[in-house]
């Protein structure tokens, strides 16, 4: 495109040095044709006129240039019709280039300016602002393979925001930059999904939402069309998957809370658990597993913390209690400080005191451990073993199948599958014995 105006200044040149009968003799007798006038009046009215380029002009004359309504055409095939001012396309005029293209338009000094409709050899089609020679300003594109832009234009490419209609029903309304979409847009898919958040170069990059069809959502990171750093998963059923992603699939650490209010905190490594997983069920009950690519390895154990705590690992009061038990621990520790830089009076008083409780506390224990030595495991009933039934999830699979080029083809879907079959764990609170020694 920028040729048209190279063109021009060419012709401009060559009209100035025909004037003054400077024409190329090389060329002309290289071609062996005539240069310059070659009939009519190309000073003041209707004339034919050939360039030492091979270039030929015809149509209207004033004061030696192409003025008016004219015709040029050029040596490499090339050909312009319309309007001239002062040897230079100007108004209302339209260009064919040698490969088929047509821009049929506005022209300012030789170039295209203005509104213009470019139709090219490609079969894709334009229609809308050029500045100096390319697309710039509101236009529409029309793409051979039917899908269509509608939006703004900068230096000749789709830029700042545009609509993208694809042939298969997919758009995409956002920002656009250098011909790609760049910036913060809203992909719709035909079916019904859509992804709203940062683009880069066209993929699905930095921070946005993903909503399915069925309901489910995802919030978070994307990095090459796909989940990516840390996202939250808000499954239709109301399960909520909150951890780190990578290429679209669980990878790293990451907690699934279930929509009953158990959860698993665990390791996952390409969709799979692997590594330590702990299922907190919502009773406060826990158990313990190691992974490997998804499978249980060895045997579960249920934690006892939770049962001698008894507290939910998601009610705040067990916290509250540690914290507590710590915050006394301090305070011992202060008073036994006081205590030795007291004096010995003080000091006795408090011993006494200290005695009072350890005598309290040991016979206490010496009771409970009597009453408790062989006793059978609360929590196991003797079994040293908890039968715990399956647990599911539900597990993401993503694939980008777009070849990068058309729309894109960005599946998603969730597959419910098994993560603990059904079996004992051992029990923790006994570890396995199935009878209470000690504590
Ligand atoms: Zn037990």
């Amino acid at each position: 495109m920028y040729r048209t105006g190279n063109k021009l200044a060419y012709v401009i040149l060559l009209i100035i040095s025909s004037c003054t009968l400077c024409y190329s003799q090389q060329d002309s007798l290289f071609r062996g044709t005539k240069v310059g006038c070659i009939s009519g009046d190309c000073q003041n009215g209707e004339g034919a006129y050939r360039t030492s380029g091979g270039n030929v002009y015809t149509g209207h004359f004033f004061n030696g240039k192409f003025q008016g309504q004219g015709r040029l055409i050029y040596h490499d095939g090339d050909e312009y019709e319309g309007q001239f001012e002062s040897g230079k396309m100007s108004g209302q005029g339209k260009y064919i280039y040698h490969d088929g293209t047509i821009y049929t338009g506005q022209f300012a000094n030789g170039r295209m300016e203005g509104q213009g409709t470019m139709e090219y050899a490609s079969g894709n089609r334009y229609e809308g602002m050029f500045r100096n020679n390319v697309k710039s300003g509101t236009g529409e594109f029309w793409f051979a393979d039917s899908s269509h832009y509608s939006g703004n234009f900068v230096n000749d490419r789709m830029d700042g925001q545009g609509t993208l209609n694809y042939p298969n029903g997919d758009k995409f309304v956002g920002s656009f930059s250098r011909g790609k979409q760049n910036g913060k847009g809203i992909y719709y898919y035909h079916e019904g999904n859509r992804y709203e958040g940062e683009f880069v170069n066209g993929n699905f990059q930095g921070n946005g939402s993903f909503f399915l069809n069925d309901g489910s959502h995802y919030d978070g990171g994307f990095k090459a069309d796909n989940f990516s750093g840390f996202g939250i998963f808000y499954y239709a059923n109301g399960d909520v998957y909150a951890g780190e992603f990578d290429n679209g699939t669980y990878n790293g650490c990451g907690i699934y809370y279930y929509e009953n209010g158990d959860r698993y905190e665990g390791d996952f490594l390409n969709n799979q658990s692997h590594g330590t997983g702990t299922f907190y069920e919502a009773d406060g009950s826990a158990t313990e597993y190691h992974y490997e690519h998804g499978n249980i390895v060895g045997e579960g154990v249920q934690l006892a913390s939770m049962y001698s705590s008894g507290h939910s690992p998601l009610n705040p009061a067990g916290d509250n209690t540690t914290g507590t038990a710590v915050h006394n621990q301090e305070e011992n520790k202060n008073t036994t400080g006081e205590t030795s830089a007291n004096t010995i009076g003080t000091t006795t008083s408090k011993q006494e005191n200290n005695q009072t409780e350890k005598t309290e506390n040991t016979t206490g224990r010496n009771s409970s451990v009597t009453n408790n030595t062989g006793e059978i495991c609360p929590v196991c009933k003797g079994k040293g073993k908890i039968y715990k039934p399956e647990i599911r999830k539900n597990k993401m699979v993503t694939k980008d199948i777009s070849n990068g080029i058309g729309p894109r083809n960005f599946v998603t879907y969730t597959v419910n599958e098994v993560v603990r079959p059904a079996g004992y764990v051992t029990c923790g609170r006994c570890g396995g014995t199935g009878k209470i020694n000690d504590n």
